[in-house]
């Protein structure tokens, strides 16, 4: 049932004041719950900075209130609320002032007027009374308030059982009335599992992973391999752009970007055709791993899908994991194509990610690649680039361009 709010121009109509935020998984992690509720607290209070309401988010007996100071623009905040991670539910709560049983009967009718404007639903008033001094015992809060809703709306129903609408009544020092709940994207918050550098290309894969990666709680940077004049301006631009996108669910993320063109060349004039893409893969990882490692990144994230291209075969993974010794995270590993581009258009990025600009692999693949890569002669034919190739990533490392996309 959706919620209708402000629907009466022009007459006074109640509003959203805050938000009761929900949170799952991070309520099982006994002493440390603290610092997961903290992380969230935080996050909260970063996706609604962008949102003009000078929301007040506070923790209180295993629950977080975000609540706003002023109006602000409800459908903007539950759309930056559904991007914070660790949050599994998030409850549109008004809260008026306790002016007697009478006057919250009449708050309550207004309400369930204003936020279901069709009455056609069964229901159940769950009444919780946390201010003790309240004179009125939840039960009797429980069939008081039902009655007055059956009352006034006639088209509707008490079912205890399975309501349509659950109508929570909480008595604090002011009253809570919330009954709409929309599903938070779940997860853990950002910053409590720690950091990972994400290989971030201009495809389709590589931000899903990322994004798959930041929902369990970990942060992101990310690392793009350029190949001027190969790759365009606005080849990198639209790395830039994905990033940004990923980073309205992780945060920040400081996107290094790697002068790739001299490697890729060298490897081109030194290695068989068949091969480059694994070796050019291998140095990507190893470059990736130096920068993580100098960032305090503890694993590296890729988009690669078992099967997808000749360099995503069982064997040629095992030839790109064998250049770095930090674990390396696969979080589409299993997933068929389809189903990484529905989690793509979901989180918005594909539109960006269709964007016909070459890649750096793309312009250097050979016409019949190897798709069963030997580890021994990939790594022989490595050594055919042991005169220039040291020099050229300490070059590489030495002109990386870092950009905070946000
Ligand atoms: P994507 O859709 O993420 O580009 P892809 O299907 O095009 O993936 P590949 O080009 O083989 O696959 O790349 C596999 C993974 O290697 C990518 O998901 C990404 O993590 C990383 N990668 C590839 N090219 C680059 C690049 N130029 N810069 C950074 N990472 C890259
Ligand atoms: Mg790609």
């Amino acid at each position: 049932m959706k919620a209708r709010f402000r629907a009466h121009e022009g007459r006074k109509y109640m509003e959203y004041q805050s938000f009761l935020i929900k949170y799952a998984e991070i309520g099982i992690k006994g002493k440390n719950r603290y610092l997961f509720e903290d992380a969230l607290v935080k996050q909260i209070n970063h996706a609604l900075k962008s949102v003009d309401g000078g929301f007040l988010v506070s923790k209180e007996s295993g629950r977080i209130y975000a609540q706003a100071s002023k109006p602000f623009d409800y459908d903007e905040a539950v759309e930056a609320l559904k991007k914070v991670f660790g949050i599994a539910a998030i409850c549109p709560m008004v809260q008026v002032e306790d002016k007697g049983y009478a006057d919250l009967k009449e708050q309550v009718k207004e309400y369930i007027d204003q936020v279901y404007p069709d009455k056609r639903f069964t229901f159940k008033v769950a009444a919780r009374r946390a201010n003790k001094h309240y004179p009125i015992g939840s039960e009797q809060i429980n069939r008081d308030l039902g009655e007055v809703i059956l009352e006034t709306f006639p088209e509707t129903k008490v079912d205890v059982h399975n309501p349509d609408v659950l109508l929570r009544v909480e008595v604090r020092q002011k009253i809570n009335i919330f009954s709409q709940t929309i599903a938070g994207p779940g997860g853990m918050p950002v910053g409590t599992n720690g950091k990972a550098m994400l290989l971030l290309s201009g495809g389709i894969d590589s931000p899903v992973a990322g994004y798959m990666i930041a929902k369990r709680g970990v942060r992101l940077e990310a690392v793009y391999f350029h190949a001027p004049p190969y790759t365009s301006d606005r080849a990198k631009q639209k790395v830039i752009d994905l990033a940004k996108l990923v980073s309205r669910y992780a945060g920040p993320v400081l996107l290094h970007i790697v002068n790739f063109t001299d490697i890729q060349l060298y490897i081109y004039d030194q290695c068989p055709h068949e091969e480059l893409t694994i070796i050019m893969r291998r140095y990507m990882m190893r470059i990736a791993e130096r920068i993580a490692e100098a960032n305090h990144c503890h694993g590296l994230i890729t988009g690669e899908s078992i099967g997808q291209v000749a360099s995503q075969t069982m064997q040629s993974l095992a030839a790109t994991d064998d250049a770095c010794s930090m674990p390396v995270f696969r979080p589409v590993i299993g997933f068929d194509k389809q189903e990484i581009v529905d989690v793509a258009e979901r989180i918005g990025t594909f539109e960006t990610s269709i964007q016909p600009f070459e890649d750096c692999c793309t312009i250097f693949v050979a016409k019949h690649p190897v798709t069963k890569p030997n580890l021994g002669i990939i790594r022989r034919s490595e050594e055919n680039l042991a005169e220039k190739i040291d020099e050229l990533v300490e070059t590489a490392m030495g002109t990386v361009e870092t950009i905070w996309c946000r």
